[in-house]
């Protein structure tokens, strides 16, 4: 008993030294601490707990509550139109410390990062998207069916844009998501508990400038027009408790932005890779490297002089395949029109945002890693929803009872339930 006494005081006394010690090197961590020249280090010694999670520094997705006064941004797409493992399509999570939480797009690939956030999907039910290209919305119809199997119990709420016309609207885009979908839905009707797969579509207009679109718990998320390819894109600002967040989606620089986002303590703006890069890198030729990626997009040095313009606390570039060998070209050209903060953004990029401080890191990446089990009680499914199968399809059915029986009885036994197989 003793020895196990002293084995717990020492780790704790460990942990809080280490706090202080965190930013120096290891050798002089371990010299300069008591605990060390008291105790001779063993298997036992190296604490795995007590170290102030606020020093971690590597985010571990589902571990770190937040301040009431904090703000947390995940990137969980940051790349171009097409995906790759290291990047998907966009997708910005805001989570807030009054507990709200938003979803910025929701492009290709994103769906598995949010996922691995571990938060239920209940608590994702906000999605703003910024236009309508399916690397900020190709992802929205797994998320949305998805989430009704995870067990989202809540309408999914999604702001979008109006577009020139009604057609290039988000919510004719959306209609007839639902109805590709059709099939999918009435699947899930008749089995799960389907209040999560409801649509509450609300569109707003393009063309407004700094207007409020949604305005909740003390949050205010305004539009303002963006230019990309055609009329319809949109970026958004979000502000909450002092704190400024403006993500531009896609946009060639505008006065709208340089306006509006001023203030923001975090500005997050596309910055395209460089024309000579799209050329060289991905086959384009030098009028599409110049058209995509100077005139639909902003170039990293167009990303620069925006921010010298908007001079947020924190300039964050995104939409480009952010490696070793584009990075150091990306970064040399933002600085010809730009030498404030900035942050060159890659997918698991974590910004902890409050008054006094923006912290920046990367996420612990797990492949393993499983969503959120839900945390509300869930409703029996509406079986009258269900759809019978054809008198043909079932004549093909292989009810097989002696196999069943026991898979039914051991979960019946187990859970104290009576159910019954639908094929006998
Ligand atoms: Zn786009
Ligand atoms: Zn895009």
């Amino acid at each position: 008993m003793f020895s196990k006494k002293i084995v717990i005081a020492t780790l704790v006394t460990a942990g809080l030294f280490g706090a202080a010690a965190l930013t120096l090197d290891v050798d002089i961590r371990v010299k300069d601490s008591p605990v060390a020249t008291a105790t001779p280090p063993s298997a036992e010694w190296s604490p795995t707990t007590g170290v102030p999670k606020s020093e971690l520094d590597v985010y571990y997705p589902g571990s770190e509550d937040l301040n009431p006064d904090e703000m947390r941004i995940v990137a969980l797409g940051t790349g171009q139109p097409s995906v790759r493992p290291k990047q998907a399509s966009a997708c910005w999570l805001v989570e807030l410390g009054n507990g709200d939480k938003f979803l910025f797009d929701v492009g290709s690939g994103c769906h598995e990062r949010i996922a691995a956030q571990k938060i239920p999907y209940d608590y994702l039910d906000k999605v703003f998207l910024s236009h309508l290209h399916v690397d900020h919305y190709g992802d929205l119809a797994s998320f949305w069916l998805g989430g009704t199997v995870m067990n989202r119990l809540t309408p999914l709420r999604i702001w979008g844009p109006t577009g020139a016309t009604p057609e290039y609207g988000t919510k004719y885009a959306l209609d007839l998501m639902q109805k590709m979908y059709v099939w999918d839905v009435a699947t899930r009707m008749g089995f799960v508990d389907f209040r999560g797969g409801v649509l509450e579509v609300h569109e707003f207009p393009y063309d407004s400038v700094n207007n409020v679109i949604y305005d909740e718990n003390g949050v205010v998320v305004r539009s303002i027009p963006a230019i990309h390819t055609i009329d319809g894109a949109v970026s958004f600002i979000l502000e909450w408790n002092g704190l400024k967040f403006v993500y531009g989606g896609d946009t060639f620089p505008n006065k709208w932005y340089v306006e509006h986002a001023k203030g923001a303590d975090v500005a997050i703006h596309e910055c395209f890779l460089p024309p000579t890069l799209l050329v060289t890198k991905q086959g384009f030729t030098p009028s599409e490297g110049l058209m995509v990626g100077s005139q639909a997009h902003s170039s990293p040095e167009q990303f620069g002089k925006v921010m010298s313009l908007v001079k947020p606390r924190l300039g964050v570039g995104y939409h480009f395949y952010n490696d070793f060998d584009t990075a150091p070209e990306v970064r040399d050209r933002v600085r010809k029109t730009y030498s404030g903060p900035l942050a060159l953004a890659l997918d698991y990029m974590v910004f902890n945002v409050t008054k006094d401080d923006i912290r920046v890191r990367m996420s612990a990446v797990d492949e393993e890693i499983w969503p959120s089990p839900p945390l509300k009680k869930k409703n029996p499914p509406d079986t009258s929803k269900m759809i019978p199968f054809s008198d043909f399809i079932r004549s093909g059915a292989l009810a097989l009872p002696k196999v069943v029986g026991p898979i039914f009885d051991e979960v019946n036994e187990k859970y104290g339930t009576k159910i019954e197989p639908t094929w006998k």
